[in-house]
């Protein structure tokens, strides 16, 4: 049977967060103490240099909580309404509880199509990126407040496997009130056991999965499969755990109990496939030979070294670069509409600006979104 590995193994670790572990509904208020736990473990974390990424729900039952609501379901205008009552909050109290050890919070609410249309998906990962770099922890939620049914995604779970993907997290970890997959209903008496690690999401552990859920979250297992499976294609490990302890992501670490579902890939490779392969390309961009050197670098190719921009393409299109011979060096996700491109071609990214009149990225395409080989 493979092997659960060990959460200090990763670099870059998205950790969702369950409504009913943040929000105590008979008292109508958010659970502190744990809150204050989680964090503590995020900053151990934290400090070793990894990047951490928090996917946090808990804003409608916060506000649900706060409000004395009924219980029983919300009008979407209703939950709409309430999630602005209750980010407000949940933000505030993420915020402080990562303050304590040092750590600045940035908010982040996002949309299916955030993750989804590769346009937009350039500028959250831009976003979430500087973020990282300067060692904040995004924390990040569906934008409920304007996301109706069509543009929503509802739950948190496949929200947070989004995320993971792309921002090439290497894990993501999912707590919630269950504390893994079991082989059958866990009911008392059934005798249901514990899958610690599922090296391939097969028919047989979907059908594991069932169908219940908590009455706070909106992802029973069986939401928890589709981000596992996300995750998974996009070479993102992921473990499920039960966060009704306190200092979660420390019981993981100590060998609690929990679910591990593995992947073949790592996010880089996975990401580079789903550029080089699954995209058609929209546009060539031809370059120098001083370019073709630096894109053999590992370099990022920039509007100096494009000599030539063919084909109508957007932004976040997948585009082929040709050396000066013809021949394909690369394909990549161009961070420039073509019109864009051929304006800032063989300029100096200082001109830029100028030409422009937007400070766009210094890149067309930045080495993160090009691979090198082509066909
Ligand atoms: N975005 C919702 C909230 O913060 C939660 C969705 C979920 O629990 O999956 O209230």
């Amino acid at each position: 049977m493979s092997k659960a590995p060990a959460l200090t193994a990763f670099r870059r670790i998205v950790v969702k967060v369950g409504s009913s572990l943040l929000v105590d509904h008979e008292a109508g208020s958010l659970k502190r103490e744990w809150l204050t736990s989680l964090a503590a473990d995020i900053a151990s974390l934290h400090k070793d240099g990894r990047d951490i990424l928090v996917v946090s729900s808990g804003a409608i039952a916060l506000a649900r909580a706060t409000l004395k609501l009924p219980r029983g379901a919300l009008k979407l205008e209703e939950a709409q309404a309430a999630a602005a009552i209750g980010q407000i909050a949940l933000a505030r109290s993420w915020s402080e509880s990562l303050s304590a050890h040092g750590i600045a919070a940035g908010q982040v609410l996002l949309t299916l199509g955030d993750t989804e249309e590769r346009r937009r998906y350039l500028n959250a990962r831009s976003t979430v990126d500087k973020l990282l770099e300067w060692h904040s922890v995004p924390v990040i939620n569906e934008n409920d407040t304007v996301a109706t049914t069509e543009i929503r995604y509802g739950d948190n779970d496949r929200l947070a496997a989004r995320v993971a993907t792309m921002m090439s997290a290497d894990l993501l970890v999912l707590l919630s009130d269950i504390d893994g997959l079991y082989d059958k209903p866990p009911t008392p008496g059934s005798g249901a056991q514990l899958v610690p690690v599922v090296p391939r999401i097969t028919p047989e552990i979907e059908a594991m999965a069932g169908a219940s859920g908590s009455e706070l979250s909106r992802g029973g297992m069986v939401t928890k499969i589709e981000a596992g499976k996300i995750a998974t294609t996009a070479g993102t490990h992921m473990v499920i755990a039960s966060g009704r302890v306190m200092n979660p992501l420390r019981a993981i670490i100590d060998g609690g109990p929990c679910t591990w579902f593995l992947t073949p890939a790592n996010p880089v490779t996975a990401r580079k496939k789903w550029i080089a392969g699954s995209l058609e390309p929209r546009g060539v961009l031809l370059v120098d030979a001083g370019a073709v050197r630096a894109l053999q670098l590992g370099k990022s190719l920039l509007p100096a070294g494009v000599t030539k921009v063919e084909g109508t393409f957007s932004r976040g299109d997948a585009v082929i670069v040709r050396g000066p011979d013809g021949h394909e060096v690369a394909r990549g996700l161009v961070a420039y509409d073509a019109e864009d491109a051929e304006k800032i071609k063989r300029r100096t990214s200082a001109d830029v600006m100028l030409i422009l009149g937007y400070t766009g990225r210094t890149e067309i395409i930045h080495r993160d979104d090009l691979v090198m080989g082509g066909g």
